[in-house]
């Protein structure tokens, strides 16, 4: 997406590392554990597609920049700017720059999905891969979300069908030919005719919800052990101390490990302003997503057995008190 407007020489540089460097007007308010958090989800990704970073090379992020309307964020090869950071979205696009130039369906797609478990709330089935194919932008008259929910979908079943070196391959096929080539692209790559690929895209039913992203470190942060059926993730955060984000909007991650499989039961006590998300660390498999918003709220959900992450998310510039409390209704054994 172009990107516009804003002079980047009112922007101070505020932080240089191993692979980002981080331009602000608001430098003081990126909460403290930002920059650690985008260096790890660059470190993860770059070991995931095994596409690195050019040698000598950074990427240069500007923080905040307004990129439109619908957008919260752009990027332009190694250069990305967004309306809130972290945004792991446009750091994808940047490890994948060489393949700015792909069809809408592959450029966005990828980038959803190697972008983690946040939620936008797209329809990841509204649109069929044919139809965004034929356009090198998302197509008219539908909400741009479902655009990108659609896209990510049909990358996530590549991924899963056919590996990470095949959609890298696909990627680079099509930047160079455009729309009109993609059927034969894909081919090429899968050895699979492009009607007999959508026809097996449309007979799974693969990843309902939002399940189809990577959930790249959410799943890596620390384990709150249980005591004996429940865990308790109770938390005083802030934006100076231990979070993630800026002041606008800031957060902390844990993971629990659930087993055995159950009924649960979810309690959720927060100060003011301050609300939670639970979701599966097992991508397609499981796709399990709680959002806790309501103070005192209780919820009573199906959980499988694994790994689950749970998020708290807070603003301001003060620390808050959550409580997420989560309960087996199973039985413990002998
Ligand atoms: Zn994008």
């Amino acid at each position: 997406m172009a990107c516009g407007g804003q002079d980047p020489d009112e922007y101070k540089r505020v932080y240089e590392g191993e692979s980002i460097a981080v331009y602000s007007t608001r430098g003081e308010d990126i909460c403290a554990r930002t920059f650690t958090s985008m260096e790890g989800y660059l470190n993860t990704l770059q070991d995931f597609t095994g596409v690195s970073i050019p040698q000598d090379e950074k990427i240069i992020h500007y923080w905040p920049w307004s990129c439109g309307d619908e957008l919260e964020g752009c990027a332009a090869h190694l250069t990305s700017y967004s309306a809130v950071i972290p945004h792991e979205h446009e750091l994808a696009h940047n490890i994948l720059a060489h393949n700015l130039g792909a069809p809408f369906l592959f450029r966005e797609g990828s980038a959803v999905v190697l972008s983690g478990a946040f939620f936008d709330g797209g329809d990841p089935s509204a649109i069929d891969p044919d139809e965004l194919a034929a356009r090198n932008g998302p197509p008219d008259g539908y909400p741009l979300v479902d655009s990108y929910a659609s896209a990510a979908r049909f990358n996530r079943f590549l991924l899963d069908e056919y590996g990470v070196g095949a959609l890298l391959e696909i990627l680079d096929a099509t930047s160079s030919t455009g729309p009109d080539e993609i059927p034969a692209s894909v081919t090429t790559v899968t050895g699979v005719e492009w009607t007999t690929l959508l026809a097996k895209y449309r007979a799974i039913d693969i990843c309902p919800e939002i399940g189809y992203r990577l959930w790249l470190t959410e799943c890596s942060a620390p384990t709150v052990a249980p005591i004996e059926n429940q865990w308790e993730i109770a938390e005083k955060f802030s934006c100076e101390t231990n979070a993630i984000g800026s002041v606008d909007k800031f957060w902390i991650t844990r993971t629990i490990d659930i087993d055995p499989p159950g009924e649960h039961e979810i309690t959720f006590v927060a100060d003011p302003g301050v609300y939670a998300e639970i979701g599966s660390c097992g991508g397609c498999s499981a796709p399990l997503y709680v959002g806790l918003h309501e103070f005192g709220s209780t919820h009573t959900i199906n959980m499988d057995a694994g790994k689950y992450f749970v998020r708290i998310l807070g603003s301001g510039e003060h620390s808050s008190r959550a409580l997420v409390r989560i309960t087996s209704n199973t039985p413990q054994g002998p």
